[in-house]
């Protein structure tokens, strides 16, 4: 069969096959999946949510038929709202309406929908290095090219930010250079988030090089609700009154429920038409059961106080694991590891010492699967041969879906693989 240019270009997402292993292997710890915690999912909620909106011939019915596909309006209103009292702004603040939100079947179909109708093979995104493998998985099925930046203790550093446009600029491919795409809370891999400081320079950055051409900055905050230190920083958008430069993702999957698959954005009024004509091709309109119930859990509270127990459900988990690394690694045989200390989302990072390979074909890796654990190989958050040896001694640990009581006993194993490796392959 003579395959699309575009499905050549794409390949099977690494992570299929780890989500696969913990779902079909109940013994094996995963650290990989980044799938979210069980026991507080809201079947209570979601018990009482479809009871209310059943409850009525009317009700039911309109949950039931086709939606439009921008969204249910309610909704559409309901985020805009939600984001408002987050942001202590008022809707004109942001220049942003109704009409401005478009509500979409997971984040990840916004990602994608924003992505299609910006992006011809051979434009440009500069994204975070490491970044969100399924979008720059994405990306790549576009054939699209990335830059990629250097992220610290504050996430994506802007001044490599600059320099990466003033290459493009120098190079003569400005014209090309269309997206920066950011996670602005608890990024995926890393969990770290972007400094307030930052904020509001990369969108005066975006701002100073849109000369010819605007580029955009694809905020992905898909895990802002997620938060269990310190406070909650304004969006990037936030620093774009006229809601010319950022396009927002937001997604109901981490908050409440990735089960109803829905998710929303706040975009600059040129994209909305375009992004629902591509809308309207792939599904036009999202689950429409899953809107009315969302809304509802929006207007009874059902959704606020599922935020509070995650909070408190999250915050412990990550305590439990972070607490596990310090104990397991604490006189490692192979050098010091380090990993970082995220304040909300669901991910720390881990970086081994350079005797140590993480990588899919690494000693480490198969240690693993024999010990029953498994983890995220870092170099899949990088782009091919980045990064140098740090792609392949990194690794993503998730502390969603493992029980409690079963992360201690994950990272335990991960440090018996670990040290196994080291005494197969002393160090020099
Ligand atoms: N963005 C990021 C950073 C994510 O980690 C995810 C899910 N893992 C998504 C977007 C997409 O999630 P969903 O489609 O369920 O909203």
């Amino acid at each position: 069969i003579p395959f699309s240019k575009k499905a050549e270009r794409t390949q099977v997402q690494p992570i299929s096959y780890l989500i696969q292993a913990a779902v079909q292997n109940r013994d094996l710890i995963s650290l990989a999946a980044g799938l979210v915690d069980e026991p507080s999912l809201p079947v209570d909620a979601a018990k009482t949510l479809i009871a209310d909106i059943l409850a009525t011939e009317a009700g039911g019915r309109a949950a039931l038929q086709y939606g439009t596909t921008d969204g249910l309006l309610k909704l559409r209103c309901q985020v805009l709202e939600q984001l408002c009292t987050t942001e202590g702004c008022t809707a004109e603040d942001l220049n942003l309406t109704d009409e401005n939100v478009i509500i979409s079947t997971g984040s990840q179909q916004m990602l994608f929908l924003v992505s299609d109708v910006l992006l011809d093979p051979g434009d440009i995104v500069i994204v975070a290095a490491p970044s969100y493998f399924v979008y720059t998985g994405t990306l790549a099925s576009f054939g699209v090219q990335t830059r990629t930046v250097a992220v610290d203790a504050g996430g994506v550093r802007v001044d490599e930010v600059r320099k990466r446009i003033e290459e493009l600029k120098a190079e003569g491919n400005l014209d090309r250079l269309k997206m920066i795409y950011v996670m602005s809370y608890y990024q995926n891999p890393t969990g770290l988030t972007l400094a307030a400081d930052r904020r509001e320079p990369l969108v005066s950055l975006a701002r100073e090089f849109s000369t010819d051409h605007r580029i955009l900055i694809l905020e992905d905050a898909a895990y802002r609700e997620l938060c269990y230190d310190g406070v909650d920083l304004p969006s990037i958008k936030r620093y774009d009154p006229d809601n010319e430069y950022v396009i927002l993702c937001q997604t109901f999957s981490k908050p409440f429920s990735p089960g109803f698959k829905t998710g929303y954005a706040f975009l600059p009024d040129e994209l909305v038409g375009p992004v629902l004509c591509q809308k309207g091709n792939h599904d036009f309109g999202s689950n429409n059961f899953s809107q009315h119930l969302i809304s509802r859990a929006i207007e009874t509270g059902l959704y606020f106080e599922q935020i509070e127990r995650l909070r408190s459900v999250y915050r412990r988990k990550r305590d439990v694991m972070l607490s596990a690394l310090a104990e397991s690694f604490a006189d490692f045989p192979g050098g010091p590891l380090v990993w970082t200390q995220p304040g909300g989302g669901l991910y720390i990072w881990v970086t081994f010492p350079p005797t140590i390979s993480t990588r899919r074909d690494s000693a480490l890796f198969t240690a693993c699967i024999d010990q029953g654990v498994l983890y995220v190989p870092g170099e899949y958050c990088y782009e091919a041969g980045e990064a140098g040896d740090l792609a392949g001694r990194t690794m993503r640990l998730c502390f969603g879906v493992v029980p409690e009581e079963k992360i201690s006993e994950g990272v335990r194993r991960l440090a018996t693989a670990a040290r196994s490796c080291v005494s197969a392959a002393p160090v020099a």
